[in-house]
């Protein structure tokens, strides 16, 4: 029956750590993947969720039987609130619907289709570059895919003119990606300024936010301050949807936690778009797992837990920040050609680089450097140690 097919090609992203595998190189580096590495270069558990594990563990009444369609309420309640706040004018009219949904990818999935199915566009714009999986989830999703422009490789900065523009030509009421904050490769963010200008443009047309917030807490190192595009979007008192992701902010890449939220008109569209919710679910995986959600809703339900959550990711946002520092010092003091000051000016996990795809397949080559092909570089898997030979291999491409 499967004659036919023909050997896909690895994921643009995941594939760079199959590569990286292969390789036998002592001096081999991953900086591809987005997940954060200890300073010794070790995947890291949050203590935070180590304790909120044994919590778990240890209380017995606890059962393996099936959550709701939606999730863990006490989940969707805390997720709706760490990404709108404590205060939030919509949840607090009840107009926030929440599911909780196999992590960012998964949020962002059952929001296409729910979009596709009961919304009166099809067509959602999306930032030029983006995550590369965003095309495939939206367009499968059953939406149509057009883009905006996002990011200028001349300046290394927001092409904020000509995103307005492309949003002021695009017809009315169509859905808006919007990366929350730690835009996806570039590192560019708006400033609160710019964040103004484009909900106006966003309001005046009509049309509806989708915001995909992945890394909350990771971009300044304060949960509040990442959130403050959505929560600007929501104070207004106007509709958006929001995917969340737990991967990077707890740590929890593997165990799928996410939530989809939609801020509706009134607390009765809302609990119509929760029914209608699970519609779309139950037949895609019938309801998500119990494990990862219970995690996050044990942190963020427990004051003494939430803080210490909030020091831990202070010190993971920070030590990316330190990294950046010192890749632009070690740029400097090898004297590499060029401007490089977008590495400490960039938000987030990554920095693009600006390399060229010949320069990035000649540090993968002759360094053992794996990164993606759009010459974007996972700060959290550097360390002080290996920054050199990062630094080493980035001034042999510029300079060869
Ligand atoms: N959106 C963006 C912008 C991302 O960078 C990622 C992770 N790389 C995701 C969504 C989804 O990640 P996950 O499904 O692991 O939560």
């Amino acid at each position: 029956a499967f004659q036919h097919l023909q050997q896909a090609p690895d994921d643009p992203i995941l594939g760079v750590t199959i590569a990286y595998n292969k390789d036998q190189s002592p001096v081999k580096l991953n900086l591809g993947v987005g997940a954060y590495r200890t300073e010794e270069g070790k995947p890291y558990v949050l203590r935070v969720v180590r304790e909120a594990e044994e919590r778990l563990i240890s209380d017995r009444s606890r059962n393996k039987e099936y959550l709701p369609i939606t999730g863990i309420p006490t989940f969707n309640k805390l997720s709706a609130k760490l990404i709108l706040g404590e205060d939030s004018p919509a949840i607090r009219e009840r107009r926030v619907c929440t599911a909780q949904c196999l992590s960012g990818t998964g949020s962002l999935r059952v929001g296409a289709e729910f979009l596709a199915k009961h919304y009166s566009q099809k067509t959602i714009y999306i930032p030029t570059p983006t995550w590369g999986n965003h095309t495939k989830v939206f367009s499968l999703g059953g939406l149509q895919v057009k883009n905006y422009r996002y990011y200028d490789p001349r300046t290394r900065g927001l092409d904020f003119e000509g995103m307005l523009q492309d949003l002021r030509s695009a017809p009315s009421g169509v859905v808006v990606l919007l990366h929350a904050c730690a835009h996806n490769p570039t590192g560019v963010d708006p400033t609160p300024g710019q964040w103004e200008g484009i909900r106006q443009v966003i309001r005046s047309k009509n049309m509806l936010p989708f915001f995909d917030s992945a890394y909350q807490g990771f971009a300044s190192g304060s949960l509040d301050v990442d959130a403050h595009a959505v929560r600007l979007f929501v104070t207004d008192g106007g509709e958006c949807l929001v995917a969340q992701s737990f991967a990077k902010n707890m740590g929890l890449y593997g165990e799928r936690v996410g939530a989809l939220s939609l801020v509706c008109s009134s607390e009765s569209v809302a609990t119509r778009a929760d029914s209608q919710l699970k519609l779309v679910i139950r037949p895609m995986y019938s309801n998500p797992p119990i494990h990862g959600a219970s995690i996050v809703a044990t942190v963020l339900g427990d004051r003494n837990l939430y803080q210490e959550w909030t020091v831990e990711l202070k010190a993971m946002a920070d030590r990316i920040i330190r990294m950046r520092h010192l890749l632009y010092e070690a740029l400097r003091a090898r004297g590499t050609p060029g401007n490089w000051e977008h590495i400490i000016k960039q938000i987030g996990m990554f920095t693009f680089t600006g390399l060229s795809k010949e320069q990035v397949n000649f540090m993968t080559r002759e360094y053992h450097v794996y990164m993606t092909s759009d010459g974007r570089i996972s700060m959290a898997g550097l360390s002080s140690k290996t920054v050199p030979h990062l630094a080493d291999a980035i001034h042999a491409a510029v300079t060869k």
